[in-house]
């Protein structure tokens, strides 16, 4: 079995910081976190799962009661990639090294110069303390990549963040066109228009080159023309005709800071949980799940699938935003289809796709922090 699907665990839903996006609502008021015990048993029991690797987000999950010691036994488990989502803010010397001896990789969002990022993230001094924060990770020899949230208000200042990332000495820049989830919905009406979009692809795709390779840069969301061509990528394959020969997957586990387990989307309707940390083991709970859960789930991914992609306006569809709005709907019960995508039916298997590459903090695809 490939080990290729993604743990996301939200640690905490506390945050030092209230982003006007955030898609989890993580405040400083907020006090849940996830029980440790569960998550080390989870962690432990990853590869066996088919997993490959972790991300340790909130929330911030610096502020999680336990954060070193989860730190140690993620590092403990062997061939599985580890990244924390933070937003660098209270990173500290120590922080920096133990991540660094622990082999982690640090996704930290920012969304523009000092002034516009301040506000966005609601504190007065955001930018600079998350720029030390990231001085201290790179100088210790941490991956550093910047996630950054892209809207009409911020759109002119791509090439300043670019250019404060290269300075900064980060190797990668996601880019996240934002979304309608979460509280990301109250300022909707400043997602990208198309032409926008279709900018903003431009400008990611040339970063690498105008930086001769110095720094590489990706968009968050899954392509529409490859997702027409492989509509497995964006939702659960039925095997009767999987070219990878998969009949049932889960690329990402998402484990919400309130204890609830969901597959592929942090925003998913909670009718579609693959179950609840209270509930025992995540190896019994997949398993229950695709027993008893999955189909519902399959059913809403194809619903989805086929309501939006085919006539979706612009190149980057926002996959995670479509199926958790649509998750809040009811989904007529249909009987499968076969895409005749290609062969054969196996056992469920895990494969995570590129196109739904974990993000940064805040950010749908992926974990927040
Ligand atoms: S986006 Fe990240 S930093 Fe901002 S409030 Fe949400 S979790 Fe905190």
């Amino acid at each position: 079995m490939a080990s290729s699907a993604t743990l996301m665990l939200h640690l905490t839903g506390q945050c030092n910081l209230e982003c006007r996006h955030c898609y989890m609502d993580g405040s400083p008021r907020r006090r849940e976190q996830l029980p440790f015990d569960w998550i080390e048993q989870a962690l432990r029991a990853a590869p066996g799962l088919g997993i490959g690797s972790f991300f340790l987000t909130g929330g911030e999950p610096l502020l999680y009661s336990r954060f070193n010691d989860i730190a140690e036994v993620a590092a403990e488990v062997e061939g599985v990639a580890k990244t924390v989502c933070t937003n660098a803010t209270i990173v500290r010397q120590r922080d920096a090294d133990l991540l660094a001896r622990l082999g982690f990789d640090v996704h930290v969002s920012i969304d523009g110069m000092p002034e516009y990022h301040d506000g966005f993230r609601g504190m007065d001094g955001a930018f600079r303390k998350s720029e030390h924060g990231v001085g201290l990770l790179v100088d210790a020899g941490v991956p550093v990549t910047i996630t950054t949230t892209i809207s009409r208000e911020n759109f002119e200042q791509f090439d300043a963040i670019a250019d404060w990332a290269l300075a900064a000495g980060v190797k990668r820049l996601l880019v996240q066109p934002l979304l309608d989830l979460g509280r990301g919905a109250s300022i909707r009406d400043q997602q990208l228009s198309t032409a926008q979009l279709n900018i903003l692809i431009m400008q990611t795709s040339d970063l690498a080159n105008a930086s001769q390779g110095r720094i590489t840069a990706n968009i968050i969301g899954g392509s529409k023309r490859f997702l027409l061509a492989h509509p497995c990528a964006a939702y659960v394959c039925n095997g009767g005709g999987c070219h990878r020969g998969v009949s049932a997957e889960i690329k990402k586990v998402v484990v919400r800071e309130d204890g609830t387990i969901l597959p592929e989307a942090t925003n998913l309707d909670h009718r579609y949980a693959i179950g609840n940390v209270a509930d025992g083991p995540l190896g019994d709970q997949i398993k229950h799940y695709f027993s008893d859960g999955y189909a519902a789930f399959d059913r809403l991914c194809r619903a989805t699938y086929d309501e939006f992609v085919p006539d979706w306006p612009d190149p980057i569809v926002p996959w995670d935003q479509l199926l958790a709005m649509r998750s809040r709907t009811e989904v007529s019960i249909g009987p499968l289809v076969d895409r005749g995508c290609g062969g054969k039916t196996t056992a469920p298997i895990w494969i995570r796709t590129d196109t739904h590459a974990p993000a940064g903090c805040g950010m749908a695809s992926q974990p927040a922090a």
